[in-house]
């Protein structure tokens, strides 16, 4: 699940600075901003049947792996976003491979400025 990641307990501390999870008094579930649009996001953290595991949910966001490796959940890799900006950040990073590649620049592109930006859906 892309919203969804097991993290360590010593890490815990960490990650709920770095992603700023707020916590409502007594419960485990949060609100988080998404990291590039601010959009508020919910989720929440359980303790895993194995004790020392926490589990984090993001219901109506996901986790990028800055460096592509879903495999690597350390803090430093992680960034919370909504689906929109992630999915941005990867059409992002699809273009820039694509003018690599062709050896275009960015004036290539079309000037898609005006368009309205669609809906992904999720
Ligand atoms: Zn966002
Ligand atoms: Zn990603």
């Amino acid at each position: 699940m892309e919203g969804h990641i097991s993290v360590d307990k010593t890490k815990q501390m960490y990650l709920e600075q770095r992603l700023k999870l707020q916590f409502s008094r007594g419960e485990n579930s949060f609100e988080v901003s998404c990291q590039i649009c601010g959009k508020k996001l919910r989720g929440t953290l359980t303790i895993s049947k194995f004790g020392n595991a926490w589990n984090i949910h993001i219901d109506n966001g996901t986790f990028h792996h800055q460096d592509g490796n879903h495999k690597n959940n350390s803090v430093e890799n992680l960034i919370l976003l909504c689906h929109i900006c992630h999915k941005r950040l990867h059409d992002w990073g699809i273009i820039q491979r694509w003018l690599k590649k062709t050896g275009k620049t960015i004036s290539d592109l079309p000037d898609c400025s005006r368009l309205k930006p669609y809906f992904t859906g999720y």
